[in-house]
């Protein structure tokens, strides 16, 4: 019944569901199933910054009394990183073991609506699902190839880069997670963001706040800062440079649907599948939800969609309300917000009353 490419948040929920409903579902999945989401997204992310924190928190031990000998043990990190994602990719792949869907290994291709090839086998079912998900945007930056970049996934691995200044281009929620995350570690860290602030989506008052915190631990950050060009250990912003040993590109992540289907079956939109607001492409029987169509890129949103997908095609409706998301931003001091920021309320003429309070009085 169900077809579904890519077995990352959006993918796999959907196929858990549609077994619920008593369907037949074919799982495709050419990396390792939880997608980017368990393996190189939110769940090591957040393991290494609970790990680190550990370390980061020492003063304040002392503070209150309890002496401690810190040292760093990067190989020791890494592992319980490993540990983390391999514990809950295992319960995810039981999950679906456990509902029956069956999973294929390899790169799935859609030749045409209601099939799917993968591994030389045609596969043929009434809904299609792309949940495909995103990688990492390199911008056309002069020498940007050149210099040695690493995204995200490759500072996960973190024995493999003693740097001592990391240079980190993109102040949004994965920069300023992994700038938090090295100076938990004492490393040094620069952030270059080209807009006007940090965290620029959130409310202002976030972005302030947060700023103040984390060059109050050593970060330097540079704001409406636009990189015109890259050196190995250097990163030019017009005419003044900073110099670093390393340079993560968190700039943003654009939707993986390369060598998906043949030109002209399904639409796209600046690089992303385009659907409407029931998630369907314009392909009959095809859907697409998650990181690989515009919006929000968070792992239960994409979730969230799917769920609503697969509810509205097995009962008719869904109870899922998809308008106010929540986000979070994973920093020593943690960041939540759901619903229209202040800036979104006031462009919009919305009558809105603030309220706040001190977390020192809480
Ligand atoms: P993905 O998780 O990307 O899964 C897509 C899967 O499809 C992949 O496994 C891929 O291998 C597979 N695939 C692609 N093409 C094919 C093909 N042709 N055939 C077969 N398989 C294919 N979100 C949060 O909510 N909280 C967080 O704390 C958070 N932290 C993050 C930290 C980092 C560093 C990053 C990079 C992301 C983070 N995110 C976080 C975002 C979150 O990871 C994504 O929004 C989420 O993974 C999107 O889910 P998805 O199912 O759409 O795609």
């Amino acid at each position: 019944d169900f077809l579904i490419i890519g077995a990352g948040p959006a993918g796999y929920t959907a196929a858990i569901q549609a077994a619920h409903y008593g369907r037949s579902v074919v799982l495709f999945e050419e990396k390792a199933v939880g997608g980017t989401c368990l393996n190189v997204g939110c769940i090591p992310t957040k393991a290494l910054i609970h790990a680190s924190s550990f370390y980061a928190g020492m003063p304040a031990a002392e503070r209150c009394g309890v002496h401690l000998e810190g040292k760093l043990d990067l190989d020791r990190m890494n592992a319980y990183k490993e540990e983390t994602v391999i514990t809950l990719r295992s319960g995810v792949e039981s999950l679906l073991k456990g509902n029956k869907v069956e999973i294929v290994r390899g790169h799935a291709f859609i030749p045409s609506a209601h099939h799917v090839q993968c591994g030389g086998t045609d596969y043929e079912g009434e809904t299609i699902l792309i949940a495909t998900g995103s990688e990492p945007v390199l911008p056309p930056i002069p020498s940007a190839q050149e210099c040695g970049l690493l995204t995200s996934s490759d500072l996960l691995d973190l024995p493999a880069h003693p740097f001592t200044h990391l240079a980190v281009i993109g102040g949004g929620v994965i920069g300023c997670e992994f700038a938090n995350l090295m100076l938990n570690l004492g490393r040094q860290v620069t952030i270059i963001e080209m807009k006007d602030r940090i965290l620029p989506e959130m409310d202002r008052e976030i972005s302030q706040n947060l700023s103040m915190l984390l060059k109050r631990r050593g970060a330097e950050i540079r704001t409406g800062a636009g990189v015109t060009r890259l050196e190995k250990n250097r990163v030019w912003i017009g005419e003044k440079s900073v110099d670093c040993d390393a340079i993560l590109m968190a700039v943003g992540r654009r939707s993986s649907c390369r060598d998906l289907f043949p030109e002209g079956l399904l639409e796209t939109d600046r690089g992303s599948i385009r659907v409407n607001a029931e998630f369907a492409t314009n392909a009959e029987g095809v859907y697409a939800c998650g990181d690989c169509v515009h919006g929000i890129q968070l792992a239960h949103y994409a979730a969230a969609c799917a769920s609503s997908i697969v509810e509205k095609i097995c009962s008719g409706a869904s109870r899922i309300h998809l308008d106010t998301v929540p986000a979070c931003v994973y920093l020593n001091q943690e960041i939540a917000c759901v619903g229209r920021s202040e800036e979104q309320l006031k462009e919009q003429g919305v009558v809105y009353r603030t309220g706040r309070y001190s977390m020192l009085g809480n």
